[in-house]
């Protein structure tokens, strides 16, 4: 970015149970089983017209693990690109944390991948947002300065307050009209 660039507002998200029907306790391994959840294309597509960068933050230790490889992460992130490209949008930028717990300095909710997000791509995190399903994912927003909100409830037992509360990620495209409606 150069000092003539005006930063831009993001929307992070969380992957699985956010962009993706949720793997429950395992991983998606395979890019055939990567399932869009209903809803995100339409809510993705919002962001960008609204002038947000989209930004994908994703913890994928399934590859530290040994359970699949990098490239195997790679495709499926491919085949994501993809099935949002047919609905007219993808990610601006993806950082996924494919290391093992306490090995690396990106864990969630460390904010390092939203710092990594904010320095290649300029933007201005006073003004962004991140949608998550986990309590990690909410904290690891307050941890980097990001102050706007937005849970998708799942199994995990709410700890740390977001700002706003969704059954579904099918409800997120009608919240962000409610939220900013246009002129
Ligand atoms: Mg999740
Ligand atoms: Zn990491």
């Amino acid at each position: 970015m150069t000092a003539t660039e005006t930063p831009h507002p993001a929307f992070f998200f969380d992957r699985d149970g956010v962009v993706n029907v949720s793997p429950g306790a395992g991983y998606v391994l395979r890019p055939e089983d990567f399932h869009l959840s209903p809803g995100i294309a339409g809510a993705l597509a919002w962001c960008k017209k609204a002038g947000f960068k989209l930004i994908l933050v994703t913890s994928q230790q399934g590859v530290g693990k040994g359970l699949m490889s990098q490239e195997t992460l790679d495709a499926i992130h491919a085949r994501m690109q993809a099935m949002l490209a047919e609905q007219g949008t993808a990610f601006d930028g993806i950082y996924a944390c494919t290391h093992l717990s306490g090995t690396c300095t990106c864990r969630k909710p460390g904010p390092e991948m939203i710092f990594r997000a904010r320095d290649d791509h300029g933007l201005d995190l006073g003004r962004s947002w991140l949608v998550g399903d986990h309590d990690r994912d909410i904290q690891m927003a307050k941890n980097a300065g990001v102050p706007h909100t937005i849970r998708i409830l799942s199994h995990h037992e709410p700890r740390v307050a977001a700002d706003h509360t969704l059954a579904s990620v099918a409800e997120l495209e009608d919240l962000l009209q409610r939220l900013f409606p246009r002129s």
